[in-house]
C-alpha cells in the first residue's frame, strides 16, 4: 500500500490531529484518497452546477432585463465553458491542491460574473437577485466538498466580492447593506464550522478505513507466511496447487525444488537457536533471490524449504537450484560444527506435467533426489526423472548428477 505501518495508523489515531492534518506519509495518501473521490464527482457537479446556474438565465430575462445581455454572456460565454474545461484539466491534472485551486475559481468566479454584471444595473429586484448567491455558498462547500483551508479561503473572497459589488452598486442604504453584510458573514461562519467539523470526521473515517485494510493485509500475510522466514507456509501451498493443477490444464509443465540446509541440527547444537535461526533466514533470503520471479518458496517443514516452479523445465529448475546451491555456499555462513566449513544445503529436482502427475508424485520424487544428494556427500543438486538422462547436456558441477530411472518408481 505504501509504506505507512499499522503502528503509524494506530499512533496517530492515539495521538489525534492538530489543524486537520496528519503525519507526512498518512497525509499524502489522505489526499491521494481525497483527491481521488472529489474527481471522480466532478463531472456530475459541473453538469448539475452549470445547469443550475444556467437557469437563472430566466431571473436574468425577468429580474435584470436592462444588462440581461451582458449576464447571457458572462454565464453562457465565459462560466459554463470555464467549469466544463475545470473537468478536463482535473482529468489530466488530477491531484488534491488542482481540487482545490479550480474549486476555488469556479465558486468565485460564479458570484463575481453575474455580480460584476448586475452592480451596473438599475433594475428594482437587485435584492432579491443578489441573494440567490446563497446557492453560490451552498453549492461551493455542500456539492464541491473541497479541504477545509480552501473553504475558509474561498468563502471570504466570495464574501468580499459580494460585499464590494453590492456596495459599488449604490442600490441599498446603510441598514440593507449591513442587513447584507450580516446575513453574509453569519453563512459564512455556520459553513466554515460544519465544513471543520465535516472535514474532521472525514479524516477519523479515513484513518478507520486505512487501519482496517492494513490489518487486513496484515492478517492475510500472517495466515499466509511462515514469521521466522517470511516464506509461504505450507497452508498457502493449497492455493498456489490449485492455481497449477487446474482442470483447464493451462499450466503444461511444472518443476519442484526441494532444499535442506546440511548438518542444520548440529549447526544448532554449536551456534545455539538463535543463530540457527538467523541462519535459517539468510538462507531463505538466498533462495528467494535465486528464483526470483521464476517460482514460488514455500518452508515446507523445519529447515526444508520446497520450490514450486510453473512452466519449467527440468533444466531450467536444475540451473535454478544449482544457482541456488552455490548462492547459499559462497554466502559462507561460517559452521563451526564442520572443522573450518560453512554453511551449505542439499537440493532434490524434478519436474513432470499437472495433467499426469499429482503433486504428492512430484514431492515424493524430489525427496527422494533430496535424499540422494544427502547420501552422495551433501552440497550437492541431484535431478530425478529429469531431461539430463541420456543427454549430451550433461551438467557441469562435479556434484551434479542424475538417478538414471525416476525414482518414484525406484
Ligand atoms: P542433514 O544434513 O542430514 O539434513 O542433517 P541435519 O542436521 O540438518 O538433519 P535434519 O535435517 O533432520 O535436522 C533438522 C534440524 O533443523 C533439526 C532442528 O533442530 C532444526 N530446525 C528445524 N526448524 C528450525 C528452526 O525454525 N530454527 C532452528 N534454529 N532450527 C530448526
Ligand atoms: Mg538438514
Ligand atoms: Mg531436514
Amino acid at each position: 500500500m505504501s509504506a505507512v505501518t499499522l503502528e503509524d495508523v494506530d499512533r496517530q489515531i492515539r495521538n489525534g490531529f492538530r489543524f486537520l492534518r496528519f503525519k507526512p506519509a498518512i497525509e499524502a495518501l489522505f489526499l491521494k484518497d481525497y483527491a481521488a473521490s472529489r474527481i471522480k464527482l466532478s463531472p456530475i457537479w459541473a453538469v448539475v452546477g452549470t445547469l443550475i446556474y444556467d437557469l437563472v438565465y430566466f431571473g436574468d430575462r425577468t429580474m435584470m432585463a436592462d444588462v440581461f445581455q451582458q449576464l447571457v454572456m458572462v454565464r453562457f460565454g465565459i462560466f459554463t465553458p470555464f467549469a466544463l474545461i475545470t473537468v478536463v484539466a482535473l482529468r489530466r491534472w488530477p491531484s488534491a491542491l488542482n481540487y482545490d485551486l479550480l474549486a476555488i475559481s469556479v465558486a468565485v468566479l460564479g458570484v463575481l460574473l453575474p455580480m460584476s454584471v448586475a452592480m451596473h444595473s438599475g433594475s428594482p429586484y437587485l435584492f432579491v437577485y443578489q441573494n440567490g448567491n446563497v446557492a453560490a455558498f451552498l453549492f461551493f462547500v455542500i456539492a464541491l466538498r473541497p479541504r477545509f483551508v480552501t473553504i475558509l479561503i474561498g468563502l471570504t473572497l466570495m464574501c468580499a466580492v459580494q460585499f464590494t459589488t453590492t456596495k459599488l452598486s449604490g442600490a441599498f442604504d446603510d441598514v440593507v447593506y449591513t442587513g447584507i453584510i450580516t446575513f453574509y458573514v453569519t453563512l459564512a461562519i455556520f459553513l466554515v464550522l460544519s465544513a471543520y467539523f465535516s472535514e474532521h470526521k472525514d479524516r477519523l473515517n479515513f484513518l478507520n478505513q486505512l487501519r482496517g485494510s492494513l490489518l487486513h493485509v496484515q492478517l492475510e500475510q500472517k495466515s499466509e507466511r511462515d514469521e521466522l522466514t517470511s516464506l509461504f507456509n505450507r497452508h498457502s501451498l493449497d492455493r498456489m496447487r490449485s492455481s497449477i493443477w487446474r482442470p483447464d490444464g493451462e499450466v503444461q509443465s511444472v518443476a519442484i525444488i526441494m532444499l535442506d540446509i546440511d548438518r542444520f541440527k548440529l549447526f544448532n547444537d554449536v551456534h545455539g537457536h538463535m543463530e540457527g535461526d538467523d541462519c535459517l533466514r539468510a538462507v531463505c533470503q538466498c533462495i528467494s533471490r535465486e528464483i526470483g520471479a521464476n517460482g514460488t518458496a514455500f518452508r515446507f517443514g523445519g529447515e526444508e524449504i520446497l520450490v514450486l516452479l510453473p512452466d519449467t523445465t527440468c533444466e531450467v529448475a536444475f540451473a535454478i537450484a544449482e544457482r541456488t546451491r552455490r548462492s547459499i555456499e559462497t554466502f559462507a555462513i561460517p559452521h563451526r560444527g564442520l572443522d573450518g566449513g560453512h554453511v551449505t544445503a542439499s537440493l532434490g529436482v524434478t519436474c513432470g506435467r499437472p495433467s499426469q502427475d499429482t503433486l504428492e508424485d512430484l514431492l515424493k520424487t524430489a525427496d527422494a533426489a533430496l535424499y540422494e544428494a544427502k547420501r552422495a556427500g551433501r552440497n550437492m543438486v541431484i535431478v530425478a526423472h529429469g531431461p539430463f538422462l541420456n543427454s549430451s547436456d550433461e551438467p557441469q558441477n562435479d556434484h551434479d548428477r542424475d538417478f538414471g530411472e525416476p525414482l518414484s518408481a525406484a
